[in-house]
């Protein structure tokens, strides 16, 4: 874990108490937000700071960063990095340049519990949760990456692990990644993808904005239990009822995903069973044709079956996308992360 006084943990409520009570003025901890977001690593670059209490805050605290220990760029220009955490855990997170802006992938977990069937994170296992300052430090990493120009605009949490299984640490990093002291991202710009945690979703909804997607990837119960063991916990009625409570904004929908494993959830009576599934709420669709990987025993469906299932859904008034893996040769796909150089990596839903 990271150190006990690692000051992106805070928010801004909290380090204007801690200066407060070591007898700073509360302006003090603004100050030092300004200079943590813009990405500083050391408190003698706060140059607006009084090198005296620099130098105090030097002794009480640290400025975390996540070290880059891998990254590995693939033809569509995605880039995976390999992070490296305080106590030695790797993480992943994926950076994908998207026209003038780019999008993160980040993890909020290392490993994860979930063992959904399709995908490798799951084979890692469960390691620890991340801590909002670890989260926060991956949209850091990646930015200073990114050329003059190119603004990281977008995040997504559907990187290793599951998000809801880490809700206290990933609520405050929502907080700190949204507040206008802290990263500033829009909430409109930001997604969090979970595999249905029912009870957490309209939980963490009513606590922080976010775009709400839902790995939803089957029909009906009896197949989505074999495909994803949190739904003997959680099953579809549950799910469900979860998003109709789920704070969603005016003119908003909820995304639902949906990974095409071939001759698995591929058929057209399964998207028909989906369509009524989803009946009354305001949803778009997303299809992943699966990542195949040497480890994870699915493929995906041919071409003319995914566009099948996409029209059956069309035809039902649905607004329903097809969407391709990026990074796919660098196993920066969705599935593909689980935290190991040159291996496959990053995970998700
Ligand atoms: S898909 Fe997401 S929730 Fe499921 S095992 Fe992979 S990382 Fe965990």
């Amino acid at each position: 874990m990271t150190h006990p006084l690692d000051l992106k943990e805070f928010t801004l409520e909290e380090l204007e108490q801690l200066m407060a009570a070591w007898g700073q003025p509360r302006y003090r901890a603004r100050q030092v937000t300004k200079w943590l977001y813009k990405g500083v690593t050391d408190f003698q670059e706060m140059t607006d700071i009084a090198r005296p209490f620099r130098e105090e805050l030097a002794r009480q605290a640290q400025i975390s960063h996540l070290q880059i220990v891998g990254l590995q760029q693939a033809a569509d220009g995605v880039r995976k990095l390999l992070l490296a955490l305080e106590d030695g855990h790797r993480i992943e997170a994926v950076l994908i340049p998207e026209g003038d802006h780019a999008t993160l992938c980040l993890s909020s977990q290392v490993g994860c519990a979930q063992g959904c069937a399709f995908c490798l994170t799951a084979q890692r296992g469960f390691v620890r949760n991340l801590t909002a300052g670890e989260m926060v430090n991956q949209v850091l990493a990646a930015r200073a990456l990114l050329p003059a120009g190119l603004p990281l605009t977008n995040l997504v949490f559907m990187g290793m692990g599951e998000p809801l299984a880490n809700f206290p640490g990933v609520a405050r990093a929502l907080k700190i990644i949204t507040a206008p002291w802290g990263l500033n991202f829009s909430p409109r710009r930001l997604t969090v993808s979970t595999v249905g945690l029912s009870p957490l979703i309209p939980r963490l909804g009513h606590e922080v904005k976010f775009n709400l997607t839902i790995s939803l990837n089957a029909p009906d119960d009896d197949l989505r239990s074999r495909l994803m063991p949190v739904n003997r916990r959680y099953p579809l009625a549950a799910l469900l009822q979860a998003c109709r409570d789920f704070p969603l904004p005016r003119h908003r929908r909820i995304t639902f995903a949906y990974v095409l494993l071939k001759d698995v959830n591929d058929a057209p009576a399964q998207a028909r069973q989906l369509a009524r599934l989803l009946r009354g709420l305001r949803v778009k669709i997303n299809l992943i044709p699966f990542n195949p990987h040497a480890r994870l025993p699915f493929s995906p469906p041919p071409e003319s079956r995914i566009l099948e299932f996409q029209e059956i859904l069309r035809q039902q008034n649905y607004a329903v996308f097809i969407r391709q893996s990026r990074g796919q040769e660098i196993a920066a796909a969705c599935g593909h992360l689980v935290g190991e150089p040159g291996k496959a990596v990053i995970s998700g839903q």
